[in-house]
């Protein structure tokens, strides 16, 4: 039985150690240092995000570190590539084919936002580029020197994100990377084969919801989605939806296509105004190598869930303007997903003072954020929210989509772990404090800890 341990920064192995140079006690900021097989890999390069501790220099372990691997394109996993590689690290990157694509996509944004001059974002995406081995799932892979292989497994978290497997003479770990729930749309499962030939000495598993159990299903989903989108059809009124670009934008376009498929929902116009999530979702339609089953039966049967009749992209801002003059019954999903910036803005500037109008959150929205505000005062049944300098109040209805998460809770973690044999140490990372003791006392009850 393994031992379990929460909170905890260095895991010794039998040829080295594992050490957590971020998300060792809260969810962001991902990046480890296994030294194995006569190697120093860094695994994750993250930045921290929303409350968690700012960390201002990278680690000088990061730095040292003969290859980086990635598991995947998620900003608070790869967002302090630019400093690594502006400090002259030159090493090797791996990752999937997807998470690199999805990399580009997303650390380009994050450096126009940060307003980098067009040229060094183009030198820096070169560099990466120049750095970067791409590897397919389940391919025993090496840097060199390593006494020992690599492999990435997939995680079903996002394209391309993947589950890291490490193996030398001496030591076995095995890596987690952000493990997304079982029979999400669009990805394949998490991995749950793993070969039972040797011990497992140290298994890091992410915590973001070690103290909690999903309790909503597709199901409930799909019924929120139709109740609301009817609604609005009804009253020609429009539906916005501040989405995340990467991952959740997807499965909200599959799920509005699956209704529209089963007639539930008619085809109302759906409209993707969201520059990167537009770019995001065209890395999805070139990856379906990677889809699910019923995915891939969905599209045979000439039904591709990210590209129906009714869905229309809007690219140029200017065409973002003439959405909002628009009349009609329409859904526009548009970022961020936490109303902090992007086009959404403009489309709440419009719809919040409109009693017509919904405004529907898909995600969890970060306490001291515009879009917690809306919720809130939406919930003192009304006051004002300051956008673009202007209060405004806010008459439209607000509702929230739950059960979209992308990361497993705490039966799923357990249950993934438990496909894992001769496991011998669980580390537990990417989850506060509250939530990795939450995970380890469920474990213990189960008598899965003995740690
Ligand atoms: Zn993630």
């Amino acid at each position: 039985m393994p031992e379990i341990v929460a909170c905890t920064a260095v895991h010794p192995l039998p040829d080295g150690e594992v050490r957590l140079l971020g998300a060792i006690d809260v969810v962001t900021g991902s990046m480890t240092r296994v030294d194995v097989g006569g190697k120093k890999l860094l695994v994750d390069c993250g930045v921290t995000q929303g409350k968690d501790p700012k960390r201002k220099e990278l680690p000088e372990e990061a730095k040292e570190a003969d290859a980086l691997l990635l598991t995947h394109g998620h900003l608070d996993h790869i967002g302090s590539l630019p400093q690594l590689l502006d400090s002259g690290w030159d090493k090797p990157i791996l990752c999937t084919r997807a998470t690199y694509e999805i990399c580009r996509i997303s650390l380009e944004d994050s450096l126009s936002m940060a307003r980098l001059p067009d040229r060094e974002i183009t030198a820096f995406l070169r560099q990466f580029e120049r750095q970067v081995r791409t590897l397919a799932y389940d391919v025993n892979a090496t840097v060199q020197g390593l006494k020992g292989t690599i492999a990435f497994r997939d995680a079903g978290h996002i394209l391309g994100s993947a589950s890291i497997e490490i193996c030398t003479d001496a030591s076995r770990v095995i890596m987690s990377g952000d493990l997304g729930r079982p029979n999400s749309p669009i990805l394949r499962d998490a991995n749950s084969r793993w070969s039972d030939d040797r011990d497992v000495d140290l298994v890091v598993l992410e915590t973001t919801y070690g103290a909690r159990s999903h309790e909503h299903t597709h199901e409930d989903i799909e019924g929120t989605l139709e109740r609301i989108v009817n609604d609005a059809w009804k009253r020609r009124a429009k539906v916005l939806i501040p989405a995340f670009a990467i991952g959740r934008t997807q499965v909200l376009l599959w799920f509005l296509s699956d209704l529209v498929e089963k007639k539930r929902i008619p085809e109302i116009p759906v409209a993707l105004d969201t520059p990167m999530g537009l770019l995001v979702t065209e890395t999805y339609k070139r990856a379906k190598r990677l889809y699910d089953r019923e995915t891939l039966d969905r599209i045979q049967h000439g039904d591709d869930p990210l590209d129906f009749d009714s869905l229309f992209t809007v690219r140029r801002g200017k065409d973002s303007f003439r959405l909002r003059q628009s009349e009609g019954a329409m859904i526009v999903i548009a970022g961020s997903g936490m109303c902090t910036g992007g086009r959404i803005i403009g489309h709440l500037v419009d719809g919040l003072p409109d009693p017509e109008t919904t405004v529907l959150f898909v995600g969890h929205q970060g306490a001291g954020t515009p879009g917690r505000r809306i919720q809130e005062v939406a919930a003192a049944g009304g006051g004002t929210v300051r956008f673009d300098g202007e209060e405004l109040p806010v008459r439209a209805r607000i509702e929230v989509l739950r059960g979209l998460s992308a990361h497993m809770d705490r039966h799923e973690l357990l249950g993934w772990l438990g496909n894992i044999p001769r496991v011998k140490r669980v580390g537990l990372n990417h989850g506060d404090v509250a939530a990795q003791n939450a995970f380890l006392a469920f474990a213990r009850e189960r008598g899965v800890a003995t740690g």
